[in-house]
């Protein structure tokens, strides 16, 4: 059975609220060895720990990314700091910038995100970074300080993408390379070390081609594994286990069995 790791995706959101159970234990009884939650705001922070809490082979990221930046409660910042003193918690996230909207007040984006840089740097954390549309900007930001992460669901230009993983950031792929625009992502696959790859869904929220308009799900992963392997002339084992095993080394999850 390969072993599935999904280093993002959202089950506490809605779409899973009628089989959020079943569906967690069908996927880790069908060879997902773990999933990363991931938080966008305070209350889906506070959503994924409790998720992680639940779960054994769940763990939790937490942080306030780009879009919700504008209206940030008040303490914001002690809160992600107090979620992520959980046990469960191996990673900041997702923090970013996103630039696809006009008028993104691109400021407040910066000032929320370099908050959630230091706080990672000062607990000596990994980041999770939602990157759209600001590659040059994210960039920037990485080079003025030691950062340990991945931009997460990457589908940019292939000279951002080997700028990132030349920075030691590792790439987020998913489904999106299944899809016929998935051009330069390809080409990115095909340039990166394989050391710096993780495999990613974001689910719920993009599945990939072969259940296009369907809820995603980490069993995506299958179809993502595939495609790596025919660029990267891999096994779908070796894009697998080589996925599992940079994930383990970023987030220092121990292995279950140890
Ligand atoms: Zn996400």
């Amino acid at each position: 059975m390969l072993r599935i790791t999904d280093v993002h995706a959202h089950y506490d959101e809605k779409a899973f609220d009628k089989d959020r159970e079943d569906v967690l234990t069908s996927l880790h009884e069908n060879g997902v060895e773990f999933i990363i939650n991931s938080g966008s705001d305070v209350p889906s922070s506070e959503r994924s720990v409790s998720l992680a809490g639940k779960h054994d082979f769940i763990y939790a990221s937490v942080g306030v990314f780009p879009l919700s930046a504008y209206d940030v409660p008040d303490r914001w910042i002690e809160s992600i700091r107090e979620l992520a003193g959980d046990s469960k918690v191996i990673a900041i996230g997702e923090i970013g910038l996103d630039y696809h909207e006009p008028d993104a007040d691109r400021e407040k984006q910066k000032e929320v995100f370099r908050a959630q840089l230091d706080l990672a740097s000062e607990l000596d954390m990994p980041v999770v970074i939602h990157d759209r549309e600001a590659d040059e900007d994210m960039l920037q930001e990485l080079s003025k300080r030691p950062v340990r992460g991945m931009i997460h669901r990457f589908f940019s230009k292939a000279k951002y993408g080997k700028a990132f993983t030349d920075n030691g950031i590792y790439l987020g792929i998913g489904p999106a390379i299944t899809y016929p625009d998935a051009g330069e992502l390809i080409e990115t696959v095909r340039a990166m070390d394989p050391s710096m790859m993780l495999l990613e869904t974001d689910a719920p929220f993009l599945p990939a081609s072969s259940r296009a308009g369907m809820r995603a799900d980490s069993s995506d992963i299958r179809d993502v594994i595939s495609v790596i392997a025919s660029i990267k002339g891999m096994s779908e084992e070796e894009v697998a286990e080589t996925a599992y095993r940079n994930a383990m080394m970023l987030f220092g999850i121990k292995h279950q069995e140890e």
